[in-house]
């Protein structure tokens, strides 16, 4: 029936069809399909476990809030946990974040920044500033608006025809720069978006990036200061900074948010994934209360933001998500996050020097093991191979469930995993690379 009736997002059917998976049962770190199969769940069900599945105390919130009501409309009213929620969120962000906008997803988190960074300046009758700035190789999400920022040509190209144009400033890829260095990348790209904002300052409403790391991208991390200069750059020329922080936040990098790295004070952020524990779909966009205050009028001045969805705010999410969040607190898991990190570092060691890994990189619990097929040159393995999909076939029979990013595995594993279960993760994805290497060199 799944063959027959569903249609799966970012997913080739005919891939699907070769050897379908249904997820029944989840418990931990792991997942059950509908055979019995056990799977480590090695990318937090797309990023955005915590906690690891059927955690009790976020049961029973869920459970508990089904007693009072599942969902009534935040369009002109609110409800207890959507209030209760947005303190904490406040509380927990950056100290100029002062509003929370409720959405469903980080797409839409995402929508919400950019009409507010737009209208922000329309409110104050400047209709000049516009447009946005993005770097090459940012990942916002799948809406139209999202991929207009968006700039992952595998996934955008397609759909140029439809979006709205953005200003693209390259990101400073360390591996891919032609001097392999860090330092170089960072000094590129920094003058192509100062050059960017001397040359269109007027007509821009907002940078907008993602926090620290490109996940969807490649998991590709910006180098040391590189943010910070960033955040300054946007202050001297009065473009409004919007941080995407839906992969990133709540604890994913070992920092709550992954401003924190580098003590960035963003104007708009974005937060969805990991903010229920992986539970239910509630997103928000933070903001500063001068942001809010240009949309604070008389309604006939038509200063509304015009933007709501049918379940935004929805109680057993927002229910979730503030059970999540105290979990944060009584396991303290930031810190733990770190800690493990450094031996899932450790672990990563033998992956690196296999012969066909060119570059791994790790920002907390973000890994990114980049497939080549030849180290020294880094060029890469043909588009046909699928290097890193076949991968993670191999990774599925041996039990760990992830997905690729074109030629790169992807290692999120939920925030809850042991150091025992960290290792046997990276045992299998070890174990799965040789396997599928050697198996295509012993056919060809
Ligand atoms: C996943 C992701 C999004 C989109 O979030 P959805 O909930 O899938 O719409 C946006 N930005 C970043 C950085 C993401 O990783």
């Amino acid at each position: 029936m799944s063959k027959e009736y569903l249609w799966l997002p970012f997913t080739q059917m005919k891939d699907y069809e070769q050897d379908p998976l249904i997820i029944k049962e989840g418990e931990g770190v792991k997942l059950t399909d509908i055979y019995g199969k056990e799977y480590y769940d090695g990318y937090s069900s797309l990023w955005v476990n915590v906690h690891g599945h059927k955690k009790q105390e976020i049961d029973q919130a869920i459970k508990d809030q089904l007693d009072s009501i599942a969902h009534s409309t935040l369009l002109g009213a609110s409800n207890v946990p959507a209030t209760l929620l947005a303190e904490k969120l406040i509380a927990l962000s950056p100290t100029n974040l002062k509003r929370v906008f409720y959405s469903d997803s980080g797409a839409e988190a995402i929508e919400i920044a950019l009409k507010m960074a737009f209208q922000y300046w329309y409110n104050q009758g400047n209709g000049k500033k516009t447009k946005f700035v993005t770097f090459t190789n940012g990942y916002h999400g799948d809406t139209v608006g999202a991929i207009s920022v968006g700039a992952v040509d595998l996934f955008h190209k397609i759909y140029n025809p439809l979006m709205f144009n953005s200003l693209k400033v390259p990101f400073p890829d360390a591996y891919r720069h032609p001097s392999g260095n860090g330092g170089e990348a960072m000094k590129d790209s920094l003058q192509a978006l100062r050059d960017t904002f001397e040359n269109h300052h007027k007509e821009i409403a907002g940078l907008i990036m993602e926090s620290k790391i490109q996940g969807a991208g490649g998991m590709k991390i910006m180098p040391e200061g590189f943010y910070k200069e960033v955040e300054r750059l946007c202050r001297e020329y009065n473009v409004l900074l919007i941080v995407d922080e839906v992969a990133t936040g709540f604890g994913r990098t070992g920092k709550m948010f992954a401003v924190e790295h580098e003590n960035i004070k963003p104007d708009i952020m974005t937060v969805a994934k990991g903010i229920t524990g992986g539970y239910l779909p509630i997103a928000a966009t933070l903001t500063t209360e001068k942001v809010h205050q240009a949309f604070y009028d008389d309604y006939t001045k038509l200063k509304t933001l015009f933007h709501g969805h049918s379940y935004t705010g929805n109680q057993l999410g927002c229910a979730a998500a503030l059970a999540n969040l105290e979990l944060f607190e009584k396991e303290n898991i930031v810190d733990s996050v770190r800690k493990k990190a450094e031996v899932l570092s450790e672990t990563l060691q033998p992956i690196e020097q296999l012969p066909h890994t060119g570059d791994v990189r790790q920002l907390g619990f973000m890994v990114g093991i980049e497939l080549v097929k030849d180290k020294q040159t880094k060029e890469s393995f043909p588009f046909e191979d699928r290097i890193a999909y076949q991968t993670t076939l191999t990774m599925r029979k041996n039990g760990m469930l992830s997905r690729p990013l074109g030629d790169t595995l992807i290692f999120m594993p939920p925030l809850c995993a042991s150091e025992q279960e960290v290792k046997e993760m990276t045992a299998i994805i070890h174990q799965s690379i040789e396997e599928t290497i050697f198996n295509k060199s012993e056919m060809s």
